[in-house]
């Protein structure tokens, strides 16, 4: 009987198996489709100063118009398109979506606002991308650190040198790099002081502990913010208690459904006339 219960497991397991590879299967081919076809729309969530609340930039958050799955969120796909390599073009897709979007707020006489774009680390390991963020800021006329980038420390620690190269080569447009989830990744500190990003991001998994109690790892990465002179932005402020408890320990910037969701350009234009 115990044999038999484990072959059911096992062709259960294989049954998981093939249709979750099916599945990445057909995002793959859906994904090549949907940028031919523009199905991607960036959503933007205000990033804000915590002293008085004034938006300062917006995140750009991308979402999928899948035409038979609906509106679909960004962790069901960019996994997918990391593993296939697919995320080379995405992104490029997705940073021309948010040059476009910059571009086309400036004419409608919003001049100096500026925007973030998450891009897969990927891009830290050639050359060439310096030279893409060079042409993208050309053809849009960007005004200087306009456009900004957020990638996670995976990825970057193994091609550090390469990385900082590539940094390196896009700072003289004023590109700040912001570091995307901060304290959730295997971080050696060592690097940190090596590379050059401007902007520590307080993942929103630490935000939350702030609910019930001062939190000493926050505590730790502020302190480390400021020894290294690097600005923070805590993500995922979801209640006053939070905010408060951010604002007293000297972090700058927030971001969160508190203020506000991640919204189309229409709204997030308004948000910003309100
Ligand atoms: P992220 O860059 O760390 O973005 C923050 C995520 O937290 C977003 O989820 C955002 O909607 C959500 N969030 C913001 N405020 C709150 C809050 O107060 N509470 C809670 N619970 N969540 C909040 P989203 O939009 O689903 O994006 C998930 C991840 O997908 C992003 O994490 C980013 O790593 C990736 N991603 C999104 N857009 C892009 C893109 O255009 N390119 C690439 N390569 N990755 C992207
Ligand atoms: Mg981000
Ligand atoms: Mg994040
Ligand atoms: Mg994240």
């Amino acid at each position: 009987e115990a044999k038999s219960a484990g072959r059911s497991q096992v062709r259960y397991f294989n049954n998981a198996m093939r249709s979750k590879l099916k599945h990445q299967a057909d995002i793959e081919n859906d994904l090549q489709h949907g940028i031919l076809n523009d199905e991607f729309e960036l959503f933007y969530q205000p990033i804000f100063t915590l002293n008085q609340p004034k938006v300062v930039s917006f995140e750009a958050l991308v979402r999928w118009h899948h035409p038979k799955n609906g509106l679909v969120a960004p962790d069901q796909f960019i996994p997918i398109a990391e593993s296939t390599g697919q995320i080379i073009e995405l992104d490029r897709h997705i940073l021309t979506l948010a040059a476009k979007q910059l571009s086309n707020w400036r004419q409608q006489g919003v001049s100096d606002i500026k925007m973030t774009v998450n891009v897969s680390s990927r891009h830290f390991a050639s050359l060439e991308f310096i030279e893409y963020i060079h042409a993208l800021y050309d053809e849009y006329k960007l005004p200087s650190g306009s456009l900004c980038l957020e990638i996670t420390e995976s990825g970057l620690i193994e091609n550090l040198n390469l990385a900082t190269k590539i940094i390196n080569g896009i700072t003289p447009l004023g590109v700040q790099l912001y570091l995307d989830d901060f304290g959730t990744g295997y971080s050696a500190l060592g690097y940190l002081h090596q590379l050059p990003i401007h902007v520590l991001k307080i993942d929103k998994s630490f935000v939350e502990q702030l609910s019930t109690k001062d939190s000493p790892l926050i505590d730790a990465i502020l302190s480390l913010a400021k020894s290294l002179q690097l600005k923070v932005v805590a993500e995922g402020i979801e209640t006053p208690k939070q905010w408060a408890r951010l604002k007293r320990k000297g972090c700058q910037l927030g971001q969160g459904y508190l203020v506000s969701r991640p919204m189309p350009s229409q709204k997030a234009l308004a948000f910003l006339h309100a």
